[in-house]
């Protein structure tokens, strides 16, 4: 993603822009809504303004104050970044622990090291444990003045109510299709590509924009083919450890995604079925056919270690094989 804000954010930037300028920014913001919007940019859009020692009358950061280069080299000493830690094996940790927010709150109760706002970012502000969260909602009650806590979260439902209702929020959701494929051409993206990719992200143009990519493309169009190959003579194993050699979750994700097309087009009676899905999916049974997607997409958030992925990718891509094949004969 470029580093300019997201057009789609461009109406919440102006309304923070003018509770700057009245003088009435909250002290604690939460961003939240689905992966690849911008959440992360805009939070840091906001944290480089604060700090900038010259911002423009139009509100963005001079780019040349101290402050600025200090921020570009990553070491402005009220720009803090609370994410996952790397543990003693050098692993990151799956939360954000108590003792990262203790030492938050002491950096917040000094005074700033250079005269103005001390920003942090928490990302993902889900991850905080319930001690972690317990510590942030003490400072969130007690804020000190010129502190600003920009929690950044794809599941802020899983935040405490509390904690929630401490933070403005700002809530970013899909674009319309209009606007992302404007987006998305705009960061390069053939036109003829941009569309498929945004269909089969669900609209989200920052999903897209990962799935536009040329090496990305061409593993959606073998996972089409495999869907297609399933169906009549192709090896479940053998498309099994395809899949487990490489990107199993995007791959997984394409079959859900490809597969969702599918019926939509084999419902509207499109007549275009350049992968050959549809068809295949018009002759499956619909019940077997939704309980096989329903199955597929909880599967996609399982496929963490490499005997789990073999796992569930047998039993998606088998059930799948019944699905499809099954049909294939009954109408035959
Ligand atoms: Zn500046």
């Amino acid at each position: 993603m470029s580093n300019t804000l997201t057009p789609w954010l461009a109406e919440d930037w102006q309304r923070l822009l003018a509770r700057r300028e009245a003088g009435r920014l909250p002290h604690a913001l939460l961003i939240g809504g689905a992966r690849g919007l911008g959440k992360r940019l805009f939070a840091e859009h906001l944290r480089a303004l604060l700090l900038c020692e010259r911002p423009t009358a139009s509100g963005t950061p001079c780019g040349s104050c101290k402050a600025c280069h200090l921020m570009r080299a990553g070491n402005h000493p009220d720009a803090l970044t609370i994410t996952f830690e790397l543990r003693d094996d050098g692993k990151p940790r799956t939360e954000i622990t108590v003792d990262q927010i203790r030492a938050l709150s002491a950096r917040f109760a000094q005074t700033s090291q250079r005269g103005g706002w001390r920003v942090a970012i928490i990302e993902p502000a889900e991850a905080m444990n319930v001690a972690a969260a317990n510590a942030l909602l003490k400072t969130l009650e007690e804020p000190e003045p010129n502190v600003m806590m920009i929690l950044v979260s794809d599941q802020w439902l899983r935040l405490s109510a509390t904690i929630r209702s401490r933070c403005q929020r700002i809530d970013v959701r899909e674009p319309e299709p209009a606007q992302s494929l404007a987006w998305l051409i705009a960061q390069g993206i053939a036109a003829k590509d941009a569309e498929p990719a945004l269909a089969l992200a669900d609209g989200n143009p920052g999903e897209a924009l990962v799935l536009a990519r040329p090496e990305q493309r061409q593993i959606v169009n073998e996972v089409a083919r495999d869907l297609g190959a399933l169906a009549g003579k192709a090896v479940l194993i053998e498309v099994v450890s395809r899949w487990l050699a490489n990107d199993p979750g995007l791959r997984l994700r394409a079959a859900v995604q490809l597969v969702a097309q599918a019926i939509r087009r084999a419902s509207l009676g499109a007549e275009s079925d350049a992968d050959g899905l549809s068809g295949l999916t018009a002759r499956a049974d619909f019940r077997k056919l939704s309980a096989w997607w329903d199955q597929a997409n909880r599967a996609r958030g399982q496929l963490d270690t490499p005997l789990r992925s073999d796992l569930i990718l047998t039993e998606i891509l088998g059930g799948w094989r019944d699905t499809v094949a099954a049909s294939t004969n009954a109408g035959a």
